[in-house]
């Protein structure tokens, strides 16, 4: 496997969270990007830099005003007085809100969804670095000929909407991903339609948003019901995109505690619905925290259930760009991806 990283993923270190309104420590840690990367060597992938991928790949996902926020909040928010070493918001957006804040305070609870999205002096650069990861395996795979590349990003990004940060995440790697074959794919002549699958414990409500009412972009998730489980607004079988975008996307919530096999048997139900989509490419928002021991686990995946997953994914048949999205079993992260690359390449 052509396997993409860069050493900045690591350098996103927020101290804290908070959980129920308590302080806490961020399972997210950059200790990921190590596990990862062991997991790689000792399968003998080829892993190479990501050349810098410039600003207009991010902005054709995200909006001027966030993206200027993400690169200057940390700076603009350690120069107030008081202020905690990470940016959490304590005003949030509401829908009578009508105008766009000047101070960093009101941008933070304009563009921050949640308080599990800490802004720390390295945000920005590790964010950045996984979009360049995404952008290089989304190049590789829509026209270097490569059937399938892996991105390794850290932080995460599916929850991230066009102008908001939420639950790890800040720039969308997928969605930027999905964009940047799309464009690669239409100056080729060939039809721009990439599908977006993720496996992610949690639903991506900021991809789903993105591509909301699209009609070239398939979007299909399988996830933790919201009704009790993060994002909990977005996410339920309901919601099937909207105008040109309606029935683009694909909802498929479990119940918490699901066995392995409700999750392969939806992952099955959710490429058939990719497959009669048609993409040229397929984009897999790939996260491991559907572990069975996972500290945000919702369902009971094993090991050895990631190579079913792998299988059963690469039997789509669609060049496929790997992004990484969550997994939180730190010391489980190494196997489990091994197995799901021995699965998806058996
Ligand atoms: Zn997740």
């Amino acid at each position: 496997m052509l396997c993409f990283h860069l050493p900045d993923t690591a350098l996103h270190q927020p101290p804290q969270f908070l959980v129920r309104g308590q302080p806490r420590p961020v399972p997210e840690r950059p200790e990921r990007v190590a596990a990862v990367l062991e997991a790689l060597r000792a399968r003998g992938d080829r892993v190479e830099d990501a050349p810098a991928a410039g600003p207009a790949a991010r902005a054709a996902v995200h909006t001027p005003e966030y993206l200027a926020f993400l690169e200057t909040a940390f700076a603009r928010w350690s120069a107030l007085p008081d202020a905690a070493p990470v940016v959490i918001p304590n005003v949030h957006r509401g829908p009578d809100m009508l105008s766009y804040p000047s101070s960093v305070v009101g941008q933070a609870g304009f563009h921050m969804s949640d308080t599990a999205c800490p802004i720390a002096e390295g945000t920005w650069r590790a964010t950045v670095a996984a979009a360049d990861c995404a952008v290089a395996a989304a190049r590789a795979v829509a026209t270097g000929g490569e059937g399938a590349a892996y991105a390794l990003c850290r932080p995460p990004g599916h929850h991230a909407g066009r102008d908001m940060a939420g639950g790890f995440c800040y720039l969308n790697h997928a969605a930027i991903a999905a964009e940047e074959a799309r464009r690669l794919l239409a100056a080729r002549g060939r039809p721009p339609r990439v599908a977006v699958l993720d496996v992610d414990v949690h639903h991506g409500n900021g991809t789903q948003g993105i591509f909301w009412r699209r009609d070239d972009v398939f979007f299909a998730s399988v996830h933790g019901d919201p009704a009790e489980f993060y994002p909990f607004m977005a996410g339920h079988a309901h919601e099937r995109g909207a105008g040109a975008g309606l029935g683009a996307t694909l909802n498929l919530p479990l119940p918490l505690g699901s066995s392995e096999d409700a999750v392969l048997r939806a992952v099955e139900e959710s490429l058939a619905a990719v497959a009669r989509f048609a993409p040229s490419v397929l984009v897999l928002s790939l996260g491991f925290d559907t572990f069975k021991d996972d500290p945000l686990a919702a369902f009971a995946v094993t090991t050895p259930g990631f190579a079913r997953l792998g299988r059963a994914i690469a039997g789509a048949g669609l060049p496929t760009v790997l992004i990484q999205e969550g997994g939180y079993a730190v010391d489980h992260l190494a196997a489990n991806l091994s197995s799901f690359l021995d699965g998806f390449e058996g």
